[in-house]
């Protein structure tokens, strides 16, 4: 017992000394928060369990210099909950965006009352922006520059179509011809709430549109916010030809355009490194890189070894690659093993930028800034939670340290696994450590009782099965069998 006090009195002391030593509170970083869509866990070039495939060398020099994170979640196995839980801080079954927005011509959006960290970071000072996809709400007080952002360049929907001179023409030819409800990955890009005619390849005209705004804030006074949403390499698959060559010795179709839809959001990261360096702003900018949630199976996307991929509880749905780079404050070459989550982003950004949050405003994760130059769990016995609603069920996983219980649909029980040596969740250990699992599986179950009705479904069909099975109906979920 007295070895392990002092081991945590020498963790907190290391601790604190790289608080102290490297992160000065408030001191106001720049912070570049670069999100992809549907990138696989092997889909980097830094990842230890990088697929041959896929050539990111500009990522891997910034993730080489900086912290790989090989343990890091997202709150949910899919987009517009992952993108609401970025924003807010908060799991989305707690403010009832569980389910992907309507796709087309609704006025629902993330509740008003839930201040965005675009909006915490602008009350402190900072000069904000967001480019790229936004899937958060369409009608205007749910829009980018209603919730902090001082400049949005994007697309409102949950995706969209990478080539003008393609997209344009339909979407021309259906407004002539009187279509109103047109497919939101045809409409025009807008600049803050205005269309406007965009002429390169998407992913192309985001790393544009991000160098315009790093030169934009270099005209203020003011540290830097930006919200990069790459779409890429989210469907359509869709590359430059230029792209498509570098990788023709692929066999398959969709991994090779996944693969140069990847290729091309790293030619935008050159860009942007190079746009930071000649303007002074790369030593104290933060930058994080992360995907939204799991790789595509279907789609090119490569999670190995962890199991399954995008929409799943096990590891593939939702663990996804991520570094941070920083070198006014972040040593170059470490890995950081523990498991951290997006929403531990709002509390760290908050700390670092000094800024403060509305008094009632209830943030889901931890600040994990003093742990940033560590090997040492920023929550540690802490559980990171998701859950999928499926049907008249859910798919459910605790990750807690080194453990993992879960249980799916499809196996209708838990299971635990020790996803620091079984990534492809294989040897099931619930038998060899029944309280554990019990113990983690009351702690979702009690995380569950202050969950809220999702606020919406994105297609009538689920919103029926979810009324018919009268759900939630948690008590099957929590309930253990094994
Ligand atoms: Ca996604």
């Amino acid at each position: 017992m007295r070895k392990r006090h002092f081991m945590v009195f020498q963790a907190l002391l290391i601790v604190w000394l790289n608080t102290a030593a490297a992160i000065e509170a408030g001191s106001k970083p720049n912070i570049l928060l670069i999100l992809t869509d549907d990138h696989g866990y092997a889909d980097v070039g830094f990842s230890k369990y990088a697929s041959e495939d896929i050539q990111t060398p500009n990522l891997d020099k910034l993730a080489k210099n900086g912290v790989i994170f090989e343990s890091a979640y997202v709150a949910h196995p899919f987009c517009g909950p992952s993108r609401a839980a970025l924003m807010t801080g908060r799991y989305p079954h707690k403010i009832g965006s569980q389910f992907n927005l309507p796709a087309e011509g609704s006025d629902l959006g993330i509740d008003v009352n839930e201040q965005y960290i675009s909006k915490t970071l602008q009350g402190a000072g900072y000069f904000t922006g967001a480019i790229g996809k936004w899937h958060l709400g369409h009608a205007p007080e749910f829009h980018p520059n209603a919730r902090g952002f001082d400049e949005y360049y994007g697309f409102l929907g949950g995706g969209h179509r990478y080539f003008p001179e393609q997209y344009q023409p339909i979407y021309e030819n259906l407004k002539k011809n009187g279509v109103q409800n047109i497919n939101e990955y045809l409409k025009p890009l807008e600049y803050n709430g205005k269309e406007v005619r965009e002429t390169e390849y998407i992913t192309d005209a985001l790393s544009r549109e991000a160098v315009n705004f790093f030169n934009k804030a270099k005209d203020t006074d003011k540290p830097f916010f930006l919200y990069l949403a790459y779409n890429a390499p989210h469907s359509p698959l869709e590359a430059t030809k230029e792209d498509l060559k570098r990788f023709s010795h692929i066999k398959d179709k969709k991994r090779r355009i996944y693969s140069a839809m990847v290729y091309a959001v790293d030619r935008g990261i050159a860009r942007i490194v190079e746009t930071l360096k000649a303007n002074d702003q790369f030593e104290d900018t933060m930058i994080v890189f992360l995907s939204d949630n799991g790789g595509k199976l279907s789609l090119g996307g490569v999670n190995k070894p962890l199991k399954e991929g995008k929409g799943s509880a096990h590891e593939g749905g939702h663990r996804v690659p991520m570094m941070v780079h920083w070198p006014k404050a972040v040593k170059p070459g470490q890995t950081y093993t523990h498991p951290i989550t997006a929403i531990d982003l709002y509390p760290t950004f908050v700390s670092l930028a000094g800024a403060k949050i509305p008094e009632d405003k209830i943030l889901d994760g931890v600040d994990f800034s003093p742990f940033i130059n560590t090997d040492i769990s920023a929550r540690p016995g802490k559980s990171v939670f998701v859950m999928r609603h499926r049907g008249g069920a859910h798919d459910v996983s605790v990750r807690r340290d080194q453990f993992k219980a879960v249980r799916t649909v499809k196996t209708k029980k838990w299971q635990l696994f020790d996803v620091t040596t079984d990534l492809g969740e294989k040897e099931d250990l619930s038998k060899k450590y029944p309280q554990l699992l019990e113990d983690m599986v009351n702690d979702m179950a009690y995380w569950s009782w202050t969950n809220v009705q999702p606020q919406w479904f994105h297609i009538h069909k689920e919103g029926d099965a979810w009324r018919k099975d009268a759900m939630p109906r948690f008590g099957e979920t929590f309930t253990l069998e094994n």
